[in-house]
């Protein structure tokens, strides 16, 4: 088996193609998605039923979340607000639903899955340290989870102490554990504008990212053309 991680798409299309193209050029045999399908760009509704359509296993993002749900956002980024007030309204309430009901964790084969964190998913914390790694590894039951949110690829490895190791590539020792964010496909944070997932080659235990070009271009006129904030397309091109 060999699988492809991927996740904060947020309504991003073209990033989201590129990516399925790549994985299925690598051999990617099975897909799972870390969440966050919806909000910041203009893709919503597509790059839902994408992921919808193939059945592959999900779990629930905080973009998620709010658009599905009807709560204010006044607390929110206003932005990110405005984004996802946009998105409940592009979004059938049907879609909404299954939105809703995606669960928070998961198990696929050998690994767990989460958006956030496993000591506090429903409370979306960011994990962009190897201190803020720590709590997580006391409830992480698998030797391998994979997780976003952040929008930064990162490995965080628990050995006698937990470290951080800035390579593109780690193989997995079974005496580790290992909480490995795969990057976000559509908007991502670390400076590189490309598309970024990771793939799970269980024969080798093997976990690499992979970056991919896409039509950016496309993806900025959409952002423009549904009346989102500029600044939305403009930091897809700078990466953060
Ligand atoms: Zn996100």
């Amino acid at each position: 088996m060999r699988f492809a991680l991927f996740g904060d798409i947020h309504a991003n299309l073209e990033a989201l193609e590129a990516v399925l193209e790549d994985a299925a050029n690598q051999g990617c045999t099975d897909y799972v998605c870390m969440g966050d399908l919806v909000g910041y760009n203009a893709d919503p509704t597509a790059c839902l039923e994408i992921v919808r359509s193939q059945n592959w296993p999900v779990v629930k993002g905080n973009h998620d979340e709010d658009a599905s749900e009807d709560h204010p956002l006044e607390k929110m980024n206003p932005v990110a607000a405005e984004a996802l007030e946009w998105t409940r309204k592009q979004l059938s309430d049907e879609q909404r639903a299954w939105l809703r009901h995606i669960r928070m964790v998961r198990q696929v084969e050998n690994f767990t899955v989460v958006h956030s964190t496993l000591d506090q998913p429903q409370s979306w914390t960011y994990v962009t340290n190897k201190f803020e790694a720590m709590s997580n590894f006391s409830y992480q039951f698998t030797n391998l989870c994979f997780h976003g949110h952040t929008h930064v690829p990162r490995i965080f490895i628990r050995e006698d102490r937990v470290t951080e190791i800035e390579e593109t590539s780690v193989i997995i020792n079974p005496k580790f554990k290992y909480f490995i964010n795969t990057g976000s496909v559509g908007q991502p944070r670390d400076g590189d504008w490309r598309a970024c997932y990771a793939i799970y080659d269980v024969p080798t235990s093997t976990v690499s990212f992979r970056r991919v070009e896409y039509d950016l271009l496309t993806t900025q006129q959409k952002i423009r053309a549904a009346g989102l904030p500029e600044i939305l397309a403009e930091r897809l091109a700078a990466g953060r």
